[in-house]
Formats: C-alpha cells, structure tokens, sequence
C-alpha cells in the first residue's frame, strides 16, 4: 500500500561543514535566508538553549546578536554570535557587552565561556539522529540525510503552509515542490496490549483474572479487520481496529468512531496487529491551497493529483 524506495531523514538538526571551522559568514548571509544562514540558526539554538542569552526569555522571537558589535570591530564568526529577544537587542544595539552587562559579571563571565564553546559540544544534541540514521541503513534502502537547518530553509523558499507532512517533504535537497498527496498515511503507534494476566483492585491486589489467551475466534485486539453487517442497525461495511472479547462480541474504531457489539461472525482480516495503528488523514483540509514553489507555463498540476 505504500512501498517505501528511498528514506530521506533530517539526521542533524545544523550541518557543522556549513559552518566550517569558524569561518566568518558575510552579514548577508545569515539575514537573508541563505542555507548557510538557517544552519547558523539552527546551531545558535542548539548552543544557546533557545533562549534570549541576556534575559533568558524563552518562546519569543530571537534575534542574532553580536556578542562583540560589529560597529566595535566584533566579527561575523559564529563564535560571536548569540540569540537576544527583540527588546535586548535593541537595548544593546551599539553598547559593549561588558558594559551592557555591567550589573551581572556572572552572566557575562558564562556567555564569553559559552561563545568560545566547540562546535562539537554543540553537535551532541544530534547523537539521538545518529542513533535513529544507523538504525535506518540496516533496513538495506537508500538513506539520504540532511540537516533540519536546510529543511526550514526549504520551507522557506516553497512558503509551504506548517503541517508535519510538509515539514516531511521539505527533508533533502529540494529544487521545487509542485504538488503534495491529498492524503496521507498516519501510522501511531498502539503497542500491543497489556501483558499482565490480572487485574488488581484499589490495594494492588490480584482480583480479575484476565483470560490466558489474547486471541478470542482467531482475532486478537488491536487487528485490523472489516465487518460486512446485512441487517439491523449497523448494517454496512465498517474497517478499522477491533477491540475483541471472548464473547464474540467485537467493538471496531473506525475513522467515523466505534461500532460496538459486532458479532464475530462478520469480522473478516485485513491485518494482524502489529503495533500500529494506521488510519488516513486529509492533508489538503488542513490548508486553503497549497502555494507553489515555482509554476512553470500552464500553471501547477492540480493538488493531489501526483505524489511531489
Ligand atoms: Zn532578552
């Protein structure tokens, strides 16, 4: 249903060779929405915590913020560079840092350590993607990575709307997007079921015991199956996950919500549990329209009506 060729993953969230050895950036490039540019974002977040290095304001714009000004002679190296909210910033302007922090010696000792931190200190907030890529490349499929500074750039060339499948389809090396899916597949996962065999009361005490089989007339809850009802009230088709009892009294959770007491008679398999749970998502109904990086002669193909 959804052959997977390829795997492009965000293996780290900034590309340290972006940022090679402490070259300096030119100022435009990292105003002006250069890849360079969201990389040193992306790292300067990483560094300083995402948070406003004067105040420590959290969730407010930042700015980037010459430690050492640059109308003082302070260079445009990511080591002289920090994230301000807006009001520090502007506060700060022109003003030597040691005298804009003049009250506080303690913070100021810690961001001129914390500015003069590696790049690798830094990079270890990527060693879960690490983990995640090498766990990728034993499944034999071609593993692209990328980093997430280059994914927001992207974004930022489409102004495609904020959603996580876009944020998917933006992973990579990325020329134009000209159509996403309609659809899309959500696999969540369910686990699979409880493996105690009782159930305890209020004092921790065994009270219920719980049937040694999880399997009840050959299905198993958590399966993905489809009841085909003739008659009665529930009459009509229902697919989705069954929740099942020994009884032969099933329950389905469908996309529409639960059908309760279906007869096991009914219930056919489409397929076993596995620990997901895999339903279907409308991706257009979530934005007005899609906007389109790049719409040659004819204009763009209709949404959803090929896979970008
Ligand atoms: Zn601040």
């Amino acid at each position: 249903w959804a052959p997977v060729a390829a795997v492009h993953v965000e293996k780290v969230s900034f590309d340290t060779h972006a940022l090679s050895a402490g070259r300096p950036l030119e100022g435009a490039e990292y105003q002006q929405g250069t890849l360079a540019g969201y990389e040193v974002r992306e790292y300067l977040l990483a560094k300083w915590g995402r948070a406003c290095a004067y105040c420590g304001k959290q969730d407010v714009p930042l700015n980037i913020d010459h430690i050492h000004p640059r109308s003082r002679g302070g260079s445009d190296r990511v080591s002289n560079l920090t994230l301000a909210c807006i009001p520090c910033n502007q506060t700060k302007n022109a003003t030597p840092v040691q005298e804009f922090l003049k009250d506080k010696p303690a913070l100021l000792a810690e961001i001129l350590k914390q500015a003069k931190a590696p790049l690798r200190d830094a990079a270890a907030v990527n060693t879960t993607r690490w983990a995640l890529w090498q766990a990728l490349q034993a499944t034999g499929l071609p593993v692209h990575t990328a980093s997430g500074g280059r994914t927001k750039w992207n974004r930022s060339r489409t102004g495609a709307p904020k959603s996580h499948t876009l944020d998917a389809l933006h992973v990579g090396h990325l020329e134009s997007v000209t159509a996403w899916p309609s659809t899309v597949l959500v696999a969540k996962a369910t686990g699979r079921g409880t493996y105690t065999r009782t159930t305890p009361d209020r004092y921790g005490f065994p009270r219920l015991v719980r049937p040694r089989s999880k399997l009840h007339h050959g299905f198993q809850t958590g399966d993905l199956v489809r009841a085909n009802i003739p008659a009665g009230k529930k009459a009509g088709i229902h697919a989705g996950r069954v929740l099942v009892r020994s009884s032969g009294s099933f329950d389905i959770t469908t996309r529409h919500g639960r059908i309760t007491g279906i007869n096991h008679r009914h219930v056919r398999h489409l397929q076993r549990a596995d620990g997901y749970g895999y339903t279907t998502r409308k991706e257009a109904d979530r934005h007005d329209r899609p906007v389109w990086a790049r719409s040659g002669p004819g204009g763009p193909p209709a949404p959803g009506s090929s896979p970008a």
